[in-house]
Parts: structure tokens; sequence; C-alpha cells
């Protein structure tokens, strides 16, 4: 890798992101030890560490730091246990939570994402994780429920698959929700009852619907 001293370029982006509120040590200290720069093309490795999205092919994006470190603390405030992600894209948010949960399971409708992304978990010797070429829209049905959902994708509106496969017994999902204005939101099951509320203003690329890619 071309990147030198990341390890202590991390750590300065850690600080700036406890520096904007991100609280949970856990997670801190999960984003300092991750190899940012290997979720992208090494054309742009030397940005890694700064709190920005940055492009990854396909016209998709991983995920800013700040918002991975965001989401991920709203996960862990409720469980450390089965997590759906939908959006694998680079794996970035997949490998942080794989480090804090028991098990992640990672939908992405990119074949060639998804393949990259695999072979990222492989090399960062990451087992407890699950990928599937599929629709997000749908889930991982045969795998629900499950104890939290991370959507990393703007959705039009809640999908009801996804709201079916939370744990009735208080399984959280995260999600960003609108068009040009999204907003990320906090959803809690209680059986048939779920609670909503919104973590504010947010912006990602579109949670796609049609077919797979
Ligand atoms: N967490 C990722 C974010 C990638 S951007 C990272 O930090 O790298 C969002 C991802 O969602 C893209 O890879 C995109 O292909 C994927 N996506 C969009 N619509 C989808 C859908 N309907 N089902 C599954 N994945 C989808």
């Amino acid at each position: 890798m071309k990147v030198t001293n990341h390890q202590g370029l991390a750590k300065r982006l850690v600080e700036k992101l406890r520096a904007l509120g991100i609280r949970d040590q856990q997670v801190l200290d999960v984003l300092a030890r991750t190899p940012r720069h290997e979720f992208m093309p090494e054309s742009l490795a030397h940005q890694a560490y700064e709190n920005t999205a940055l492009p990854i092919g396909n016209g998709q994006t991983i995920s800013q730091p700040y918002m991975v470190a965001k989401m991920t603390s709203l996960i862990l405030e409720q469980t450390h246990g089965r997590v759906l992600e939908i959006g694998t894209g680079s794996g970035y948010q997949t490998a942080i939570l794989a480090q804090l949960v028991s098990h992640v399971y990672s939908v992405e409708r990119i074949s060639q994402l998804q393949y990259h992304a695999q072979r990222r978990m492989k090399r960062l010797d990451l087992h407890n994780i699950s990928m599937r070429h599929g629709d997000g829209w749908q889930g991982w049905v045969s795998k629900a429920p499950f104890d939290g959902i991370i959507v990393t994708a703007a959705a039009s509106h809640v999908p009801d698959a996804l709201l079916a496969q939370l744990s009735p017994d208080q399984g959280r999902l995260v999600i960003p929700v609108g068009a040009q204005q999204q907003e990320l939101l906090v959803i809690e099951r209680r059986g048939d009852e779920f609670l909503k509320r919104s973590e504010g203003a947010v912006r990602f690329v579109p949670l796609v619907q049609g077919d797979l890619a």
C-alpha cells in the first residue's frame, strides 16, 4: 500500500470524530484500527483518512467516516447481536460492524462490488460475515429476524420487508429515508408497534429499485 503512517492518520481522524460528537469508545477504537485505505481504489488512498465519502466505482461511494461511526453507534446502543446491512459497497461499514457484533449479514445489488468486498473481508481475517448478491428492498428472509438492520443507501420510503425482519423484541432499524431531502430514521420494534425518531438530515446514494447489476 502506498499510504504510509495510516495508523497515525486514522488516530487523527478518530479525534476529529470524537470532537464531532461520537462518544462510543468501542466504535472509535475499531475505526482507529481498521485500514480504510484498503476499501477504495489506490488512486484515492491518500484521502482515505479524511472525513469524506469517496467514489468506489459503479457510481457508488464509501460512506463518510462520521456517518459510519454514527450509524454503528446507533446500532450498538441497542444490540451486539445479529445485524443485517443493506448496501455492502466497499465493505467498510461491514468490517467495522463485524468487529463489534456477533454476526453481520450484508446484501449488495452490484455483483462486482460484492466480489471485492468479500475479498477484503478475507484479507482482514473477518469471518463472522455472510454476504449475498441480492435486492436490499427484500432484506434477507431466510436469516431473519435481526436484532439490528442498517441501510447505507437512501430509501424513498421504509421497506416493509425490513420492518417485518426486525426482531419483535426491540429490533432496531437505522435507515436514511427521502430523495433530495433525506433524514436518518431510527425505528424500534416492540411486537406490532414501531417507534420512530429522526437523527437529522443526511445525504446518501439512493437505494435502487429494479434489477440487480
Ligand atoms: N456501506 C457502504 C456504502 C456503499 S454506498 C460503504 O461504506 O462502502 C450504498 C451501496 O448500496 C452501494 O454499493 C449500492 O450498490 C448499494 N445498493 C443500492 N441499492 C441497493 C439495493 N436495492 N439492494 C442492495 N444494495 C443496494
